[in-house]
């Protein structure tokens, strides 16, 4: 019998991000026992690294801005595939979520008379993003675990003990989740420094696990995104869906190639920064798509005269959402008017001051200086696309953040619809808190509702157990396959042939690839022992980034369309018959159990409610809609 460490909790949330460490506070405050689990250090998350900020409709900086203009935005942004319901809420409650940050302890940046600071991103109609510095996501995690502590403080004066409703568990990897009759009765892992396993007996699981980058070459996100979550949750019968859209941030660095990908955040365009070609001009002028033409600046005049007076200026289009602008420096570096290491330049240095450049965007003015020699105050940065979100996930249920397996929930990047095909700026750290709030009540009514706890069986322990230490000793009959040569292979496939620009006959050589690459992994072998062993957590990890892009890739082939994050050479129009459809992922029992096969069906998104349908002009849905879809738009000839 397989020896593990045995626990029981109400909840349990994978994950201390931004969306994990919501719902522990939020099912904590219910009452609950909530283990919180974390493959990093507990605080090293992707919502530590997050700059730009925190979307949400406060109307500080422009008191026009109400929950029905950010609620556009995104729709628009996602152009028009979003969750609806999802994109609603966000932009409801994203501001109580804000102020409640400050009741916990954040201090945000401020306005001249004292109110939280707002800035301009992306396809944000006003500046919208709450933020502190270009350091925005330090201080939500910070702040959280501030209220975890203080939680923790008053059930010690309870019980006597701190760890009586919250518990932490750092550096600790889940790898599978555990059903009895279709219901979920635990979470299985493993310590990362000793290699022990641990069992959690938890009728609730709130999935928090973040994005799936690692998939990619060239990507801003870190070791810990390989898609655990996706692939924890299909592998315990949930769907995911919009796996094909795929977030490539238009701004990465470039040069060196040791720091390629990492993120230069959206807030330099934001707060001036210009695109430019080495013809010195802004070509973002030229690519102003016909959805958005008439709602960006068609002159450099115009475009500099909205930063002090938004109001009577068009916005510039800099700040088109970010799957328009990755394209568009793409295309100009295809032309031969890219910079020497095969990106554009962004310009602060000729835009601000040196002394407002190091005070608003001080990481960004570390960065270039310590990695690439750069001063950003006197130099334009180099920079482009990079793989930085992913916008498919986990199918839940907007209001509970349930998925369809009875006691799994999920939230935060590994949870989809809410951006529908593409995000917007600083709209994840927002989603993050009203969907991690949301997991957090959805897992604790649950638990509160549940007549008897499912029970973990052994023989699904033992087959865990045997799955995790397969690449100690795999049946290779000799042959032996290298975890870091196949994550090598898998990431060079998927930039190359589902990248930012797809077409069919790449993507079928990629689905090719894949299919030798999860044969080849039955062969993955680990020297040593279990105790930090960095070879055999890739291996582990390996397994769920197969999987997660296999979703991507299938996904990416059926949609004969571009949308968003996925841009077909092959089928380069959006196309009406595609926007309500959604491509379904789950994993279907075949004859490989190491990763299991993908299928995918096509399902209709449920039609936006009237109330919201009516928030847009019958001009715009046009550009999206079909007309049998507009038959109830007052607008409509009847
Ligand atoms: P994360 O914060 O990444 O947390 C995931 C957690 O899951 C981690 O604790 C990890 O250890 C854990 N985990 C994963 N797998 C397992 C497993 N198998 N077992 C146990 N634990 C596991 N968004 C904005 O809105 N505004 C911004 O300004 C912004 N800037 C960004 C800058 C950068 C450089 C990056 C990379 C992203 C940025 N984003 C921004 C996006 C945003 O930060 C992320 O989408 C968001 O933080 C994701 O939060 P999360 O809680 O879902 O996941």
């Amino acid at each position: 019998m397989t020896e593990v460490e045995r626990l029981n909790y109400d909840v349990v949330v994978i994950g201390a991000g931004g969306a994990g460490l919501r719902a522990v506070i939020e099912a904590r405050e219910r009452g609950f026992s909530v283990a919180v689990v974390c493959k990093s250090l507990f605080g090293k998350a992707h919502t530590v690294m997050a700059e730009g900020g925190c979307a949400a409709s406060m109307g500080n900086a422009n008191s026009n801005d109400n929950w029905q203009v950010h609620f556009r935005d995104t729709m628009r942004g996602g152009k028009f595939l979003n969750n609806w319901r999802m994109a609603e809420l966000h932009a409801r409650e994203a501001p109580d979520r804000v102020w409640e940050l400050e009741t916990y302890g954040a201090l945000f940046d401020r306005t001249a008379d004292g109110r939280i600071s707002q800035r301009n991103f992306g396809g944000h109609t006003y500046p919208r993003l709450a933020h502190v510095g270009d350091r925005t996501g330090l201080e939500l995690i910070r702040t959280m675990q501030q209220k975890i502590v203080s939680l923790q403080q008053e059930d010690f004066k309870e019980t006597g003990d701190y760890e009586a409703r919250i518990k932490v568990f750092a550096e600790c990897t889940i790898t599978e989740l555990l059903t009895e009759n279709g219901r979920i009765s635990g979470a299985f892992g493993y310590w990362r420094e000793s290699g022990r396993f641990i069992l959690f007996e938890t009728p609730a699981v709130v999935l928090a696990t973040g994005g799936i980058g690692k998939s990619f070459k060239v990507t801003s996100n870190s070791w810990e995104y390989t898609g655990d979550g996706h692939a924890l949750a299909l592998r315990a019968g949930a769907k995911l869906i919009n796996m094909e859209f795929v977030q490539f941030h238009p701004t990465g660095m470039v040069w060196p190639p040791s720091v390629k990908g990492i993120l230069v955040t959206e807030g330099v365009r934001g707060d001036g920064g210009v695109l430019k070609n080495t013809e010195d001009k802004r070509f973002m002028f030229e690519y102003v798509p016909e959805v958005f033409k008439g709602q960006y600046a068609d002159s450099e005049e115009e475009a500099d005269r909205w930063y002090t007076d938004a109001d009577n200026n068009r916005r510039t289009p800099d700040l088109l959402p970010r799957d328009e602008v990755a394209r568009a420096i793409n295309s100009e570096v295809k032309a031969g008017r890219g910079s020497p290491h095969g990106g554009v330049f962004l310009d602060i240095a000729s835009r601000l001051p040196a002394e407002e450049i190091r005070k608003r965007l001080p990481s960004m003015y570390h960065q270039f200086k310590e990695l690439a020699d750069v001063d950003i105050t006197k130099e334009p940065m180099e920079v482009g696309p990079t793989c930085h979100y992913v916008m498919g996930g986990i199918e839940v249920d907007p209001d509970t953040a349930s998925s369809s397996v009875p006691g799994l929930f999920a939230a935060g990047e590994c949870s989809g619809g809410m951006h529908g095909s593409n995000r917007l700026g600083g709209n994840s750290l927002s989603d993050l808190l009203v969907f991690g709030r949301r997991a957090g009540l959805g897992a604790a009514s649950y638990v509160s509702e549940l007549k008897d706890r499912p029970k973990v069986s052994q023989s699904d322990v033992d087959a865990a157990a045997a799955m995790a230490l397969a690449p100690f000793d795999p049946p290779g009959n000799g042959v032996e396959e290298n975890p870091y040569s196949l994550h090598t292979e898998l990431q060079q496939s998927m930039n190359d042939l589902v990248g930012i620009i797809r077409k069919a006959e790449e993507i079928e050589r990629a689905l090719e690839k894949l299919g030798e690459l999860r044969e080849r992994i039955k062969r993955v072998t680990v020297e040593g022992h279990r105790q930090f062993n960095p070879g055999w957590h890739l291996a582990v990890d390996l397994r769920n980034m197969l999987m997660v892009s296999e979703c991507v890739a299938r996904a990416a082939l059926m949609r004969t369309e571009s949308r968003g994050g996925h841009t077909r050479d092959d089928h380069p129009g959006m196309d009406a018959q595609w926007r309500n459809k959604l491509l379904v992922c789950s994993a279907t029992p075949g004859d490989n159990p190491v990763v299991p096969e993908i299928g995918i069906e096509v399902k209709a998104q449920t039609p936006l409610r009237q109330d919201l349908l009516e928030l847009f002009e019958l001009s715009e849905l046009g550009k999206y809609y079909t007309d049998e879809e507009l038959a109830s738009h007052p607008g409509s000839p009847a």
